[in-house]
């Protein structure tokens, strides 16, 4: 690769600090001491932009999640634009929804803060991360610098069985829109350039994508413009043709021209508001 890994990682490294920082908001990461850390103090004040959870009760499901089930809930939520930036998450009625304790809702949620996704806010509780403009800039930065390479190494050793897997995911987001299903339009397109990730066999590139895709959603929730479309389906198409055809350099131009495109589609004048659901998210 062109850019060296490590150089990613502590450009990335680099950006999370940063980019906390000029949010403005002091972020609890990591806290795996939570007898010392107490993210959910009685006296919750919800933030301005956030909304809290609706009031009313749900029974709890007969089987526990798992800790896994829980993360992959939030983690899917937010990739279909269910879980809005700053919708605060309550440890209590997260436990009471997913009938699991407040300790493995602690820990689910330390793990979220630890990719990103959560912020933890002193006196006020755990957040839906809400990406500033220097931090959705710096994202779509870091995903220019990954992808086209990434484009390229799979152009370079890709099989038929693997163009085949990327032609029935495509299949699937055409699916989605015919059906109109944005939720999953979505998550399918972030889903397209995590299962690229996952073809190279790069443990560490996985991992990166893996945090980025949930991010760009963030982003794309906060900023896109009204009806804008997730990845233009056809664009994912010409990249697998590039792909099957060996072309390294066409492969890695149509990458970049795609997430070009995509932070075309954003409007950083503008940030909405949104209402949550976390009832839907354990129905
Ligand atoms: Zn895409």
């Amino acid at each position: 690769m062109n850019v060296c890994i490590q150089q990613i990682c502590g450009f990335l490294r680099m950006n999370m600090v940063s980019m906390r920082m000029l949010h403005g908001i002091f972020v609890y990461k990591i806290a795996r001491d939570c007898s010392i850390i107490d993210p959910f103090p009685s006296c919750e004040k919800p933030l301005s932009r956030a909304s809290a959870m609706p009031a009313s009760k749900v029974a709890a499901p007969k089987a526990p999640f798992t800790n896994e089930e829980i993360y992959g809930r939030i983690q899917k939520a937010v990739l279909e634009h269910r879980l809005a930036p700053g919708t605060k998450l309550i440890e209590e009625r997260l436990a009471e929804v997913s009938g699991v304790s407040r300790t493995k809702i602690r820990e689910v949620l330390n793990k979220l803060a630890h990719e990103g996704l959560v912020e933890l806010v002193p006196n006020r509780g755990a957040f839906i991360a809400s990406p500033s403009v220097q931090q959705a800039r710096d994202v779509f930065v870091t995903r220019r610098m990954i992808e086209p390479e990434m484009a390229r190494l799979l152009s370079r050793t890709a099989t038929s069985a693997q163009v085949r897997a990327l032609r029935k995911h495509v299949r699937q987001e055409g699916d989605a829109r015919k059906q109109n299903d944005r939720p999953a339009i979505i998550r399918l397109s972030g889903e397209f350039h995590v299962l690229i990730a996952e073809m190279i066999g790069n443990e560490i590139l996985l991992r990166m994508m893996r945090e980025l895709a949930p991010l760009t959603c963030l982003v794309i929730t906060l900023y896109d413009k009204p009806n804008a479309p997730a990845c233009p389906h056809h664009e994912h198409s010409d990249l697998i043709d590039a792909i099957e055809a060996h072309d390294e350099a066409k492969a890695a131009a149509s990458m970049l021209e795609h997430l070009q495109h995509i932070e075309a589609t954003l409007n950083f004048d503008e940030v909405k508001d949104a209402s949550p659901d976390i009832e839907a998210i354990f129905s």
